[in-house]
């Protein structure tokens, strides 16, 4: 039985994390996305839980002790980017794993980005290396995905449509499948 965590990054409260014109808020965007993957996995027999919690913010340590104790395959982290404040014209999606992540994490994040490119059709700034708490303390292969800048004039307004969520939800949710079948190396 495969498990899998999905983390819509941040919580209902958290301060900033929006558009410079405040319509487009980052959770509203990463719980929508979460909730869609969610439900794909879970039509595919995968066992899915969720880091985050729609009512109240989750310390980062909470999520990570919670996939720890679950043991989980892999942990997924879902996020809408930001650059300074102001609207610029940062943008493009990108992937995280941890600097010294295991080949499990690079397999995933390399499939969720190509995936992510493909479904999207946004500018691919490729999977890169951060120093993230949930990468950090999280025992299983796990990935930070930026969907796209809510900094950018056109990406906050896809960013708010639910086909662009759809997209990337059905885009996570292919990489996690093709990942799980290839025997999660
Ligand atoms: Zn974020």
């Amino acid at each position: 039985m495969t498990k899998i965590m999905i983390d819509a990054g941040h919580g209902p409260e958290t301060a900033g994390k929006r558009s410079p014109d405040g319509a487009l808020r980052e959770f509203n965007f990463n719980r929508a996305v979460a909730e869609l993957v969610k439900k794909e996995l879970a039509a595919e027999g995968i066992v899915v839980s969720y880091a985050h919690d729609d009512q109240k913010d989750v310390p980062l340590s909470e999520r990570t002790q919670k996939a720890n104790k679950l043991n989980v395959d892999a942990f997924v982290s879902i996020h809408a980017n930001a650059y300074g404040s102001g609207w610029n014209s940062a943008n493009g999606i990108e992937t995280y794993i941890y600097p010294t992540a295991s080949k499990g994490s690079q397999l995933l994040a390399e499939l969720a980005q190509r995936s992510l490119i493909t479904a999207c059709n946004r500018v691919d700034r490729g999977v890169k290396k951060g120093n993230f708490a949930v990468l950090r303390d999280t025992k299983m292969p796990a990935i930070l995905i930026e969907c796209g800048f809510m900094t950018n004039r056109e990406e906050a307004v896809l960013l708010l449509q639910q086909t662009y969520r759809k997209q990337c939800a059905k885009a996570i949710t292919f990489a996690i499948l093709a990942w799980v079948y290839r025997g999660k190396k």
